[in-house]
């Protein structure tokens, strides 16, 4: 779990790091302990010269002076060294042995003693009665051990004075005791030594400051871009490469038998909540799913955020079962409401679930299946969905259709056919609906019910509808001033920028006042985005453009759009009219609805009569306009002129039942 721990963890180096690199300075570790020190441990042979040449010089004053106190002295001196030798030899044999602290301390301490003993040394050489030679090795030594033990220290410059300190002042007391011309010229001598040897400390600290902190800041700055690598900005989550990585790990570590769910959620209305209150509450409803997700899902589970709506969960599980539990309480708890900054949000998600070690025995194929699950989901309109594998084959099927209707659009091979709508009480035609048809070279007609969801889905339906619109508005052009035309509008084609402005311009290119149009839409326009809705009604009720509300009854049939916007249709869905639910229920309904509609004003069509009882029926519940088999199927724009020129010239007349 180590990278997965890293990777974890590294949500608190982007916090921590933040805090290290602030303007007003970098809070490091001292510089003391950035391994000054550590050449005792790793390079003894450095002490090794040193010793022996204080050593040398120490033994060789004592013996050729033949002085008790300097005798004294190379024997504590030779103490001091051999204990320091033996700790480091010891280090560099067995590191682990003892703490690095403990070491250090005691070479420090020991460093303090060996100083003062060389300062007294020095001193002592001056002051006793000895050889000169002697006297200017003892000297010489000392003050060069002195300023060796600053640069040494420059890590602690207030050790580094110490350590002069400790060696000059002797010297200096010792130079004016002997009180020799030669002598005061020394002691007057010594701090200026001791100043420049600490300005030059001073400098050689600073600039190891710098470098030290130059090196921690490279180093915190490729933390944080190791973190932007792969993390979300936003949430913190884990990106893209940030989750394959740990699904990756996850998986190498997985037991035998164990599984692992993979989660691939979709947020409902992040672009609602984007275009209605802002980008801010749209980032506040991601962070705080992204909250919810983390707070729901086991330690072990790994959590990324892919694109702008999408979230992965990856956790290991024991059984489908267990998978099903995990689902059920993630998505409960992702569906409670939750407030924004104005508004409180139904927020929500749709789950595709696949499972690795069942589905799937590969990374991508678990990709692919979590994700067929999740279009399964919404297509389904269902909070959640588990892979199988018929999914996979009616995905398959589905990328082919999507490929045929491409070329089929590219190609023309689609037609557009019209449906009449008939006044129920003269039986005549008062308008036609513009239904898509569609007959593939193989699979002969496919039903717009199957391949308009499709194109929906595909994005491929803002060409198909535009299409539909301009063809369906240059047949219309030729019908009669008072024959309107209805052409059906999916939610996709409303959200499509302009999508307005389009369908006046192709009314425009086509001649078709834009009054004649009359556009059909189902209530899923509101549920999936208002503002848009709001926004694309309001422009083409401005230009006359009528608007119809098809297929009533089969959503939530909510009241409050019909007092929101302007219909002037009201379409009954025809499972309300033909069909097996078709009973004194469905009566009932079409009595309500049309009573309602005859009160606001708004004219009741009954869709899918294909007999004359259902005519009657409707008729006596208060249905104004009529349309289905019985009295048209939809046809293409040559029979529907003739329709039209057959009423016109009075050679026929829709059969209504009074
Ligand atoms: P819709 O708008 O409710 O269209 C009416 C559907 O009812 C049509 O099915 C029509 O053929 C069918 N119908 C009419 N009379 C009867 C009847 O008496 N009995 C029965 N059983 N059915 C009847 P179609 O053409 O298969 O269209 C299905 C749906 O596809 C349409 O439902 C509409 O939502 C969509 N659609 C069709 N063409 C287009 C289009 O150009 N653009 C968009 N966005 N959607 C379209
Ligand atoms: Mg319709
Ligand atoms: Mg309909």
């Amino acid at each position: 779990m180590a990278l997965r721990y890293k990777l974890r963890s590294s949500e608190s180096i982007l916090a921590n790091s933040v805090e290290t690199i602030t303007p007003e300075g970098v809070s490091q570790p001292p510089l003391q302990e950035r391994g000054f020190y550590d050449s005792y441990f790793t390079a003894p042979l450095g002490l090794v010269l040193a010793s022996s040449a204080n050593f040398l010089i120490s033994w060789s004053c004592a013996l050729l002076s033949g002085s008790r106190p300097l005798f004294a002295s190379a024997v504590l001196m030779s103490a001091i060294l051999a204990l320091r030798l033996a700790i480091s030899v010891f280090c560099a044999i067995a590191p682990n042995c003892c703490s690095r602290e403990r070491v250090v301390q005691v070479m420090m301490a020991s460093e303090t003693v060996l100083s003062a003993n060389i300062g007294l040394f020095g001193a002592l050489s001056l002051m006793l009665p000895i050889d000169g030679d002697l006297q200017l090795l003892a000297l010489v030594y000392a003050l060069t051990y002195a300023s060796a033990m600053t640069i040494r220290c420059a890590d602690r410059p207030e050790l580094a004075r110490a350590h002069m300190a400790i060696i000059a002042v002797p010297t200096i007391m010792a130079a004016l005791y002997v009180g020799t011309p030669a002598m005061l010229v020394l002691a007057l001598v010594v701090p200026g030594l001791a100043v420049t040897m600490d300005t030059l400390t001073q400098s050689v600290h600073r600039d190891l400051c710098n470098i030290v902190q130059n090196s921690q800041e490279r180093k915190v700055a490729s933390e944080q871009y190791e973190f932007l690598a792969l993390h979300d900005g936003l949430t913190g989550l884990l990106n893209r490469d940030g989750f394959h990585l740990s699904l990756e790990e996850m998986i190498t570590l997985c037991g035998p038998g164990q599984r692992i769910a993979l989660l691939w959620f979709d947020l409902r209305n992040l672009r609602e909540v984007n275009e209605s209150q802002g980008y801010t509450a749209g980032d506040k409803l991601l962070c705080e799913m992204a909250r919810r997700m983390r707070a729901c899902t086991p330690e072990n589970a790994v959590l990324a955020r892919f694109g702008s709506d999408e979230f992965l969960l990856a956790v290991p599980v024991d059984s489908r079962h267990h998978a099903e539990q995990l689902v059920t309480k993630v998505s409960d708890h992702l569906h409670r409401p939750l407030r924004l900054d104005y508004a409180v949000v139904e927020a929500g998600t749709a789950i595709g679930v696949a499972i690795f070690g069942e589905d799937s025995a590969t990374i991508s194929h678990l990709m692919q299946s979590a994700n067929i699950a999740l279009m399964q989901a919404k297509v389904q309109d269902k909070r959640s969905c588990f892979y199988v594998p018929a999914m996979g084959e009616e995905r398959a099927e589905r990328k082919e259709m999507e490929r045929d209707l491409r070329a089929a659009l590219s190609r023309e091979q689609l037609e557009v056919h019209f449906q009449p709508l008939i006044d129920l009480d003269s039986g005549r035609i008062c308008s036609f609906e513009a239904l898509v048809r569609w007959t593939h070279p193989q699979r002969g007609e496919i039903s717009p019910e199957v391949f308009i969801p499709l194109a929906e889905e595909t994005g491929q339906i803002i060409t198909l509808g535009n299409w539909v619109t301009a063809q369906a508005a240059q047949a219309a052009a030729t019908w009669p001033e008072h024959i309107k035309l209805a052409v059906n509008l999916s939610p996709t084609q409303m959200r499509a920028p302009g999508a307005a402005l389009g369908i006046l311009h192709a009314l425009r290119l086509a001649g078709l006042p834009s009054h004649r149009l009359i556009i059909e839409v189902t209530e899923s326009i509101f549920l999936e985005d208002c503002v848009h809705a709001r926004h694309f009604m309001d422009d083409l009720s401005r230009a006359h453009v009528h608007f119809a509300l098809d297929d009533f009854g089969t959503g939530y049939s909510s009241l409050s759009y019909l007092h929101r916007y302007r219909f002037d249709k009201i379409k009954i869905d025809r499972s309300f009219v033909c069909g097996p639910q078709v009973g004194p229920h469905s009566d009932a309904i079409i009595r309500a609805v049309a009573g309602m509609g005859h009160k606001l004003g708004i004219e009741i069509v009954a869709e899918g009569i294909e007999t004359v009882e259902q005519v009657e029926s409707v008729r006596r519940a208060g249905c104004t306009l009529g349309q289905g088999f019985y009295f048209s199927r939809a046809v293409t724009s040559q029979e529907a002129q003739k329709l039209l020129d057959q009423e016109e010239n009075h050679l026929s007349h829709f059969l209504v039942a009074q």
